[in-house]
């Protein structure tokens, strides 16, 4: 059977780097599910779950901003951050998830850096949050 690569890297480390069946993304225009044989994309990456299939196993991973490019039966996913479901501490997402409730209740209303920053690191925590749930 077809095969992709999958790459998910960050500027720590290469997280994922294997054959996979399936992949499905958080793009920014909404999730997209990727076969072997996909056309060439490009889509930005929004803080979300990203899952791929392989050897019959679906594995599970939090991912921050980005982007990602399929070509040539190649997934490669840069973003900021990615935790697989089993490495995500949730004490620290649900402390990262109070404190930014915490801000945007101070700020609510503020078109400032702040404001968006603490919407931002909510969506993150919310994220990992869920995907947590997943391991
Ligand atoms: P925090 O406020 O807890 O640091 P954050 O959203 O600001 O959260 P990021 O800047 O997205 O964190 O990530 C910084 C690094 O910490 C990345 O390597 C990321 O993978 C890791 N990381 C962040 N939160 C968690 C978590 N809950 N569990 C495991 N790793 C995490």
């Amino acid at each position: 059977m077809a095969v992709l690569h999958l790459e998910v890297v960050t500027p720590e480390k290469v997280l994922v780097s294997r054959e996979v069946d399936t992949v499905v993304a958080p793009g920014t225009e909404g999730e997209f599910g990727i076969l072997p044989g996909h056309i060439p994309f490009l889509s930005g990456i929004q803080p979300g779950e990203l899952r791929y299939e392989a050897e019959g196993k679906k594995e599970f991973l939090a991912v921050t901003e980005g982007f990602s490019e399929v070509s040539e039966d190649r997934v490669s996913v840069l973003v900021d951050a990615a935790e697989r479901a089993t490495d995500i501490d949730l004490e620290r997402a649900q402390s990262a998830l109070e404190r930014a409730r915490e801000r945007l209740a101070r700020e609510r209303g503020a078109e400032d850096v702040d404001f968006v920053r603490a919407e931002t690191a909510l969506r993150r925590a919310l994220v990992r949050i869920k995907v947590a749930e997943k391991a």
